[in-house]
């Protein structure tokens, strides 16, 4: 079993193309899964009762609840343009499940003795909604929003991290929980080996507007925003309400996988276990940390000015391209740089121009020379020494087919190794080398050489059916591996090659953009 999650954003603003990245990433990881025939959760969400939200609502002259219900219908809506698969989403505000989970995690600390009351004055940034230490700010300032921090005095609830150091070390370096990639791993463990203080978990709910779920037993205090948001992993399963997909997903699980952007690791790769081994819950298996999008080198943020709208792109371009350049072009720790023309020219240069094109062509050619007819290809051995008779091949010594054969048996391996690793470009690396191994077929074998030079009595077994054969095969191939990664494309594939001995008439399945849409 597969458990699968994205952070939860705050709801302050429209979702932006970061956003988009992380919820496609994790939405193929799940759909992935679901191909192997694994039992899979996707959960999604927002992030409610975040103080910036009160903020963000208040400036807009808008009711929070409002203002709250509104954004998070945008992130929720996202599910069509970007195909998304989540299962589930919850919102920390209103869902029920949510603030009963909370609150019966709370009263486990507190069992366990791991809460005290402390005053407290801490530079505060409301766009991290977190303290922090003076030795962590750059010049004075976030380094996350560039803001000076607010100074801040108040009697919070104290949490008892420092007690879970070693512990948090111990899983950490054994690996029972994975950091990904190991650069985010080091520093974490960095983090964790210079020694924990304690943190405060709650805030004075007047500060809060009385948004929030109250401490219990206190509620002149409400439970902070991150040990809230963090609670939704396990309070979308039921935590503290009904627990049966709980016990299923969260404790029955083999991976229970967190993704994540680089900013929040230190919450989820410490707080959060630290929140469940004091809870006695178990831990995420793995925590997968993504870089940044930037634009013009900027952090994508509203606050920023540059922030792109993933729909708007959807519409102007398309799921596929959107999704395709995402997961082929975003790297694993370094910020990538996002623009319009990067966009267009990865989705054409690998989808519309390269396995679009030999899609095309390919059923171009089975259609004038075999009406369409293409079989299953032969058995390896047999195609190979057939497809290697060296008056179809030019006198080459390499059977021609068996390289294309053979990328679409490694193919469904490689994508493994890549995901298992989070490596979405060498996934997607893994789908182009078979359209390249199809394209050097086409090359070498001339089909339309092949059909011209065939005997007299017509089609059997020529060449021409065994190069047809192969590629439509490679094609079925790609429809399934290409499905997690590009769920509309992969379909209209599947539609083109179908699964008979007839393939559909040539219609475009990858669109060329164009970059004038810009
Ligand atoms: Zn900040």
């Amino acid at each position: 079993m597969y458990y699968v999650t994205t952070a939860i954003p705050y709801v302050n603003a429209a979702p932006h193309l970061g956003h988009a990245l992380e919820l496609v990433q994790a939405d193929v990881l799940a759909r992935h899964r679901r191909l192997r025939g694994q039992p899979v959760r996707f959960l999604t969400g927002t992030d409610d009762n975040a103080l910036k939200n009160v903020t963000a609502a208040r400036a807009a002259g808008v009711d929070v609840a409002e203002f709250v219900a509104r954004n998070a219908d945008r992130f929720e809506a996202l599910r069509g343009p970007l195909r998304l698969s989540f299962d589930d989403f919850i919102r920390t505000s209103t869902d029920p499940r949510h603030a009963a989970g909370v609150t019966c995690l709370w009263r486990r600390g507190a069992a366990a003795g791991d809460f005290y009351r402390r005053d407290y004055r801490g530079r505060y940034c409301p766009g991290c909604e977190q303290f922090y230490a003076p030795a962590e700010l750059t010049g004075g300032r976030c380094p996350e929003h560039g803001v000076e921090p607010e100074l801040v005095a108040e009697r919070n609830w104290f949490f008892r991290l420092s007690r879970y150091a070693e512990r948090l070390r111990d899983v950490l370096e054994s690996g029972q929980v994975r950091v990904e990639p190991a650069a985010r791993r080091n520093e974490v463990l960095a983090f964790v080996r210079a020694g924990l203080a304690d943190v405060s978990v709650s805030r004075p709910a007047a500060r809060a507007g009385g948004w929030g779920i109250p401490v219990p037993g206190d509620p002149s205090q409400v439970v902070y925003v991150w040990w809230d948001a963090l609670a939704n992993y396990v309070t979308a399963l039921g935590y503290g309400s009904d627990e049966s997909a709980y016990r299923d997903w969260w404790v029955g699980s083999a991976e229970r996988v967190h993704v994540i952007g680089k900013g929040i690791v230190r919450f989820h790769a410490v707080y959060w276990l630290a929140l469940l081994l004091s809870a006695g819950l178990p831990l995420p298996s793995t925590v997968f940390v993504h870089g940044y999008l930037t634009v013009g080198g900027t952090k994508l943020a509203k606050s920023a000015g540059n922030a792109v709208s993933p729909t708007e792109l959807v519409d102007r371009y398309g799921a596929d391209a959107l999704r395709w350049w995402l997961l082929r072009e975003v790297g694993p720790t370094e910020d990538t740089d996002f623009t319009t023309r990067r966009l267009v020219d990865r989705a054409n240069l690998d989808l519309a121009n390269g396995l679009g094109n030999l899609v095309n062509r390919t059923l171009t050619l089975a259609h004038r020379y075999r009406a369409g007819r293409v079989g299953p290809p032969r058995p390896f051995a047999a195609a190979a020494e057939l497809l290697g008779r060296a008056e179809l091949v030019g006198g080459r010594d390499e059977p021609l087919g068996a390289e294309l054969l053979g990328a679409c048996t490694e193919l469904p391996g490689r994508i493994d190794r890549a995901l298992g690793g989070f490596d979405f470009r060498a996934a997607t690396d893994a789908l182009v080398a078979v359209v390249d191994a199809g394209n050097r077929l086409v090359e070498r074998a001339q089909p339309w050489r092949l059909a011209r030079d065939e005997p007299a009595n017509g089609p059997g077994g020529t060449g021409l059916d065994d190069v047809l054969a192969v590629l439509v095969h490679a094609f079925r191939v790609l429809a399934d591996e290409l499905s997690p990664f590009l769920p509309a494309g992969a379909e209209r594939l599947r539609a083109q090659v179908g699964s008979g001995g007839q393939v559909a008439e040539p219609a475009p399945v990858f669109p060329r953009l164009d970059q004038r849409r810009e």
